[in-house]
C-alpha cells in the first residue's frame, strides 16, 4: 500500500489486508436486526459487503453473522473471498471471533460495522493505508453540531467543549494486526467497549483518523433507512453520463402518397416517397438516438434495398430502436426536431406533432419538441419537392 495505484502492485497488496465484517447485532432500536432490512434492492448488510468486495486490495473478508443469519444467509454470502462466521454475545465476542478467522497472510485488518452500507472502496482505501503506514487508523467525521455537556440526571449545560477537536468515529476502524492482536488479548474480558480503538488507545497505540464522509451512516434508527435509500439512490444516478445524438433525413414529396409525419397521418394532397411510410420525423429522430448509442443509423437494420421492409410503418423502426435504449440501460432525455417544410404549412399542428411523437417514444411531452421552417422557397424544398427533418437526442447512458 503505497499510493493509489499501479496496476501490477495491486496484487501483492491484496494478499496483505484483509476485513472483519461485524453484522450480529440484535438491532433493539429498529425492533429487530437491521443488517437484512432491504435497502435500495439488497440488504443492509450485502452493500457494506459489496463496497468491501470492490476494494481489490481486501483480499479477504470475515463476515460475523448471528445464529440464525448464519444458517439463512451465510451459504449464500459465502465466496471464495468471503468466509461466513457465527457472532460472540458482544460486539467485541464477535470482532474476536472473526479476527480468529482471519487467514495468515493479512497484516493489515479493517473492522467495519455490518450496518454502515454506504462505505465506499475509496474510504475503506484511505483507511487501510493510513493503518499500513501508521499502525491505527480510523474512518471518522468532524463533528457539525456545537457540543454541550449537560448533566445526565437533570439536563442542565455544565459546558460547550470546543467543537473543533471533536471527530465522530464510524468504520471501517483498521489496524496493523499486531496491534489489533495486542488490544484485543490485553483487554479480553472487555464487554463493553462501542470500538475497537478505544482498547487500542488503551493499551497504548497512538491512532489517526481519516477524514471518510458524512454519508457513511449507521442504519441504527428507522429514518436512518430513509436517508440510505435516497444517498444510494443519488449514487446510482450518477453513475450515468448525458450523450448527444443528431439525426437529418429528407424525401421526397409526391402525389398519390399519405404525408406521415411523426408517427401521425395529417391530410395534405401529397406524401413522402420511400421504402417505408417516409415518416422523415421519425427517421432522422431515430437516427438521433442512435447516434447518441453510437449504433449507426437505422439504414443499417432496416436496409432499404430489403424488399421485407417494403411499406415498413416507421413506428415500428422506432420500436427496435427503443430496444437497443433498453438493452444498453439508456433513456431518452430529451427530442428536439426541426422540420423543414415549404408546404404544408406545420405550425398549426405543432401540438398533434409533439403528441404522437412523444408517445411513439414512450416519452412525456415535456420532453419533446417539435418546430418547423420553411425554406424562403429557395431550392427543392423550397419548391414543395421534398420536406426534411433535423434531430437532436440527448440520452441519459448507465456508465
Ligand atoms: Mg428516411
Amino acid at each position: 500500500m503505497t499510493g493509489r495505484r499501479k496496476p501490477q502492485e495491486a496484487e501483492e497488496r491484496r494478499c496483505k489486508a484483509a476485513a472483519i465484517l461485524v453484522a450480529g447485532g440484535s438491532g433493539t432500536r429498529m425492533g429487530g436486526p437491521k443488517q437484512f432490512l432491504p435497502l435500495a434492492g439488497k440488504t443492509v448488510v450485502e452493500w457494506s459487503l459489496k463496497a468491501f468486495l470492490d476494494t481489490p486490495e481486501v483480499a479477504s473478508i470475515v463476515l460475523v453473522l448471528g445464529p440464525e443469519d448464519l444458517l439463512e444467509h451465510g451459504p449464500r454470502l459465502a465466496s471464495e473471498r468471503v468466509r461466513v462466521v457465527e457472532s460472540g454475545q458482544t460486539r467485541m465476542g464477535s470482532v474476536r471471533n472473526g479476527f480468529a478467522a482471519l487467514p495468515d497472510q493479512a497484516e493489515v485488518v479493517a473492522v467495519h460495522d455490518g450496518a454502515r452500507p454506504l462505505v465506499t472502496p475509496e474510504i475503506i482505501y484511505k483507511t487501510l493505508f493510513e493503518a499500513c503506514h501508521n499502525g491505527a487508523a480510523v474512518a471518522a467525521v468532524p463533528v457539525k453540531d456545537t457540543l454541550k455537556e449537560a448533566d445526565p440526571k437533570d439536563c442542565w449545560v455544565e459546558k460547550t467543549p470546543p467543537r473543533e477537536r471533536f471527530w465522530q468515529a464510524q468504520t471501517p476502524q483498521c489496524y496493523r494486526r499486531s496491534i489489533l492482536a495486542e488490544a484485543l488479548s490485553r483487554f479480553a474480558a472487555e464487554k463493553d467497549a462501542t470500538d475497537e480503538s478505544q482498547l487500542v488507545e488503551r493499551a497504548g497505540h497512538r491512532v489517526k483518523v481519516v477524514l471518510a464522509g458524512y454519508e457513511n451512516l449507521k442504519i441504527t434508527t428507522p429514518e436512518d433507512l430513509i436517508m440510505a435509500e435516497a444517498l444510494l439512490e443519488a449514487r446510482e444516478k450518477m453513475k450515468h453520463e448525458t450523450r448527444v445524438g443528431f439525426g437529418y433525413d429528407i424525401h421526397r414529396l409526391v402525389e398519390g402518397r399519405e404525408l406521415w409525419l411523426a408517427g401521425t397521418k395529417l391530410k395534405h394532397p401529397k406524401g413522402l416517397l420511400g421504402h417505408s411510410d417516409g415518416d422523415a420525423v421519425l427517421h432522422a429522430a431515430c437516427d438521433a438516438v442512435l447516434g447518441a448509442l453510437g449504433e449507426g443509423e437505422i439504414g443499417i437494420a432496416f436496409p432499404p434495398e430489403d424488399p421485407s421492409f417494403k411499406g415498413i410503418e416507421s413506428r415500428r423502426i422506432v420500436a427496435s430502436v427503443l430496444k437497443k435504449l433498453v438493452a444498453r440501460g439508456a433513456e431518452v432525455v430529451n427530442l428536439d426536431v426541426t422540420i423543414v417544410s415549404q408546404e404544408p404549412k406545420l405550425r398549426p399542428h405543432y401540438g398533434e406533432l409533439k403528441k404522437s411523437l412523444a408517445e411513439t417514444f414512450g416519452l412525456e411531452a415535456s420532453r419533446v419538441n417539435v418546430k418547423a421552417k420553411s425554406n424562403e422557397g429557395l431550392d427543392a424544398i423550397g419548391r414543395g419537392e421534398a420536406l426534411a427533418c433535423h434531430a437532436v437526442a440527448t440520452l441519459s447512458l448507465k456508465v
